[in-house]
Formats: C-alpha cells, structure tokens, sequence
C-alpha cells in the first residue's frame, strides 16, 4: 500500500512513536500550533521545520524530522527505491505567458484549444494563469518509469499555484507526487533550494535540474539537465535569436532535416 507523508507524520494521531504522552516536551512538531503529541497549544518551541507543502501550519522539530527521515529511508530500502527530485521549468517542460507568444506560435492557442480533451496531450494553456505550458517530449514515459525506481518530488522556485496547476498536468491521478510539491515559499534560503525540507534522506537523493547555482548545497545529489526551450519566449530570454522550436513547428529530439 503507498503509505502517504501525510500518513507517515501521524498527524492523525495514529504514529506508534508519537502517543506516549509522557515523553512531552521536548514536543515532536505542531499543526496549527497543537503539538502532534500531547496535544497541547506552544507559542514558541524553538527552531521548527515549515511543511506548509505536506499539510498547512504542520511544523516539525529537528528530531522529529530526522526521525521521518529515518523512517522513510527504511521503508524505500525495502521498497528498494531512491528519492528523485524533480524541477519543472526548462526540465519537465517549458511555459511562456500568454501575453509573450509570438504571431509566429499563434497557431498553438487554437491547437491547445482544439486537443482539450486528450488525455495525452502535452501542450496546455492555463487559462486562469495566462499561460502556455509544453510538456517535454516523453515526461509522462519518464515518470512512469522513474516511479517504479524512485519516490518523487516536484522541487521548483515557481510560486505554489503554479506548481500545483502543472503536477495536476504531470500527474492527474496524484500516483507520482501526491502532496510532495515543494515551491518558493518552502524554501528555507532565498534564491536556493534546499534538502532540509525534504523529509528524505540526503544520501539517496537524486537531482534533475537545469540551473545548478540553486543547489549550492547539494552538488554531488544533481544531475545538471539540458534546458529545454521550447517557446520563442524562453529562447529570447536566454540569449537566443534562432528561431525555437515552437516557431520552426518542431521539438526536442526532431531531426532538423526537412521532410523529417
Ligand atoms: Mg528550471
Ligand atoms: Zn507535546
């Protein structure tokens, strides 16, 4: 059975290492202030770990976190998994604003609009964020496949909304990623991201991401991926004034000869 972290912190109350009452303070970690324990209301418990992702307002102290962490390594040893995470622009896919699409990609709105209901599209206009969001080609192979070896995270230094729009695009029956989300307003530094919200151990982790300046920590964990560019928006903003795939009516991975 896939056991959920939501499960797995026992903020239910149903954890065997959290009931013994006795054993408070020093308190676990909080959720809406509440110690997961005892129950009881602490305003100020020191130091605490912000997992807004997981549930809101749940809070854990060190040695709760590590002792997650623990857990989790023990349950994928048996499962014999790792820990992949995942970061979604310019390596999962590619977005540009509504607003920034060149006459020259025009033709994809109305392709968007006219593929609405297949199931395995991979190009999606997000119309309450005024977007234009494509899938890299093969993602959802990818993940299936990833997921049979890994647990999975969405790591991205995109807002939360965002995030949540585009695993609703990866990942619609929630299989992969379920709350693991991890966005801007999780990250602990500004401008880095970082493991230490990750309720995973370090040393089985695996990274795919195309910027590496935001894992100044976690070097040996990353894998540095090719950007994926598939909007003029995203060429331009990178210094490119070649034509982009979009524009060319072409993607990643296509031979550029013609008649391919
Ligand atoms: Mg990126
Ligand atoms: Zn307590």
């Amino acid at each position: 059975m896939m056991e959920t972290n939501q499960e797995n912190i026992g903020i239910t109350g149903t954890s065997k290492n959290l009931e013994d009452k006795d054993s408070c303070p020093p308190h676990p970690g909080f959720y809406k202030g509440l110690c997961l324990r005892c129950g009881q209301l602490v305003e100020d418990d020191g130091p605490m770990l912000s997992l807004d992702y997981i549930t809101k307002d749940l809070k854990l102290g060190t040695r709760e976190s590590d002792r997650q962490r623990k857990e989790d390594l023990k349950k994928l040893l048996r499962e014999k998994k790792l820990i992949l995470i995942l970061d979604l622009d310019h390596t999962l896919l590619n977005s540009t604003r509504l607003a920034d699409v060149s006459m020259e990609e025009e033709y994809l709105l109305r392709q968007a609009d006219s593929i609405k209901d297949d199931p395995k599209r991979s190009l999606f206009k997000l119309d309450a964020m005024h977007m234009l969001t494509k899938l890299r080609p093969f993602v959802h192979t990818f993940l299936k496949e990833a997921n049979m070896m890994y647990e999975m995270y969405i790591y991205t230094m995109a807002e939360r909304s965002y995030a949540l729009e585009i695993a609703k695009l990866l990942d619609p029956e929630k299989v992969y990623f379920n709350c693991k989300v991890i966005s801007q307003a999780d990250c602990t530094q500004r401008h880095q991201k970082g493991l230490d919200v990750v309720l995973g151990a370090e040393n089985i982790v695996v990274i795919l991401d195309d910027t590496e300046f935001v894992w100044q920590k976690h070097k040996e964990n990353l894998i540095l991926m090719e950007r994926y560019h598939y909007f003029s928006s995203s060429c331009r903003q990178f210094g490119f004034s070649a034509k982009s795939l979009s524009e060319l009516m072409k993607d990643e991975g296509e031979s550029n000869e013609p008649g391919h």
